[in-house]
């Protein structure tokens, strides 16, 4: 790997296997001279199509992808990273993660009422950071609580925490004693005063909360159509929320601008939510031929989350004190669930990737999409472009000129072996190099 990621300016080596020294990695935001960067790539998989090509040069400014040039190019005056004997691919994008995750070890019960906003506040800049130097460049958080989402997105905008862009749902909306409700299986007068501000019940209670997570500056309404795992109480299988209450989520969204995101466990609800208009069905766990159907004709996607639920059978199985025990039991009842994605990719459904993560682990959905039959270029277009067209951007999820320069290189061959995403030994994001030849950078995120 020693000569994987050198750094050259005007010809001469600034830095070596390593990467880059702390000096070089520049503070995010508009620099007072244009900076132009030259990224020399073996193999470019650009996002867009799903064969790669050979030796190209990625010219960058600033913060935005300029051109894309065959050969290796070195204008001058720029900035060389050399990445020719890697494989480089835009930043990746996690459809679905929870950044504002708290890690599921210990009692998960006591946890949920020893934690405060102001610890999950914390974990969740720790947590940002480890995503975006596992690769991930860009999230679409899918229920965060507190606020805490909202301003972990303010702090990343503004270069004060090391962080993916992230499109966000805020609290998510459901109904009482559904997925969303937190004091659900605890003792009726045991709350805590910030519970409850996803809860909903009624259609004008629905419009009225889309509306506030709206001001509140969120991105997408998520909702809660069917019950839940990790919650206590409820039914995965089972509808709670009524037609009326999912139709004034998504026409309040729609009149808002904003896509839905609908977490569907139940075949009802999945059904029910496509049909009603939202724009994914998170889980999908108990679909049918009927549902995938559905969701091809709407041109609905449909996120897997594979690994959360992986993770949760392993932990169901292995340690068990670590969940309440209705999810011991509802995790152990859905079992491996891989089965899901190998039907709804039979069907055509159009797919996003999710991992239900937020630790910096996300990657490792990837592996678990080849297992359920996907082709290893068909995973990373679900984590670029598919990804990319569920949030809506066209400003990410390629490399293609006028996109942001987020850019991430494995050393080997994803196409041959996914598990490569795992791996990711250099990551930009805006420009800026966070990760080169495998190792961490030191970015100085506000200039003093
Ligand atoms: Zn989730």
């Amino acid at each position: 790997m020693a000569s994987l990621f050198r750094t050259l300016a005007g010809g001469v080596a600034l830095a070596c296997a390593v990467g880059l020294s702390p000096s070089l990695a520049q503070a995010p935001g508009p620099s007072p001279t244009p900076k132009t960067t030259a990224i020399h790539a073996g193999r470019l998989i650009d996002g867009l199509s799903a064969r790669p090509q050979s030796q190209v040069t990625i010219l960058i400014t600033d913060d935005r992808i300029t051109a894309v040039e065959p050969g290796f190019v070195s204008p001058p005056g720029a900035e060389v990273i050399d990445l020719s004997s890697a494989t480089v691919l835009p930043g990746l994008i996690d459809g679905h993660t929870h950044v504002t995750s708290l890690r599921r070890t210990g009692n998960g019960i006591a946890k949920s009422v020893t934690y405060s906003p102001l610890d999950m506040a914390l974990a969740a800049t720790v947590n940002a950071e480890a995503i975006l130097r596992s690769g991930v460049t860009t999230v679409r958080d899918l229920g965060g609580n507190y606020g805490t989402d909202l301003a972990l997105k303010k702090a990343i905008e503004l270069g004060e925490v090391a962080g993916p862009r992230m499109w966000v749902a805020g609290e998510a909306i459901g109904p009482t004693g559904g997925h969303t409700d937190w004091s659900h299986g605890y003792a009726e007068d045991m709350s805590r005063r910030d519970w409850g501000a996803g809860l909903a019940d009624g259609a004008d209670a629905v419009t009225r909360l889309a509306r506030t997570q709206h001001k509140l500056g969120v991105n997408i309404i998520k909702i809660m159509p069917s019950g839940g795992v990790v919650s206590q109480g409820d039914d995965p299988k089972a509808q709670l929320m009524t037609e009326a209450e999912i139709r004034a989520a998504v026409d309040t969204a729609h009149a808002m601008g904003m896509k839905v995101a609908a977490h569907g466990h139940g075949k009802e609800a999945i059904d029910i939510a496509v049909r009603l208009g939202a724009s994914s069905i998170e889980h999908g766990t108990y679909a049918d031929d009927e549902s995938w159907r559905l969701m091809k004709t709407h041109g609905t996607y449909f996120v897997p989350t594979l690994l959360t639920t992986q993770r949760l059978y392993d932990l169901a199985t292995h340690a068990p004190q670590t969940l309440n025990p209705y999810t011991v039991r509802k995790v152990l009842e859905m079992g491996s669930s891989i089965g899901k994605l190998t039907r709804a990719h039979k069907a055509g459904v159009k797919i996003a990737f999710g991992s239900d993560t937020g630790l910096g682990e996300n990657l490792q959905e990837a592996a678990l999409m080849v297992e359920a039959g996907m082709t290893p270029a068909e995973v990373i277009l679900a984590a670029t472009a598919n990804a990319a067209d569920l949030i809506g951007s066209n400003e990410i999820g390629a490399v293609q000129a006028g996109r942001y320069a987020d850019i991430v290189a494995v050393a080997g061959d994803p196409l041959t072996d996914i598990t490569e995403l795992e791996r990711v030994q250099f990551v930009m994001k805006g420009g800026v190099v966070y990760k080169a030849g495998g190792e961490n950078l030191y970015v100085q995120m506000v200039n003093p």
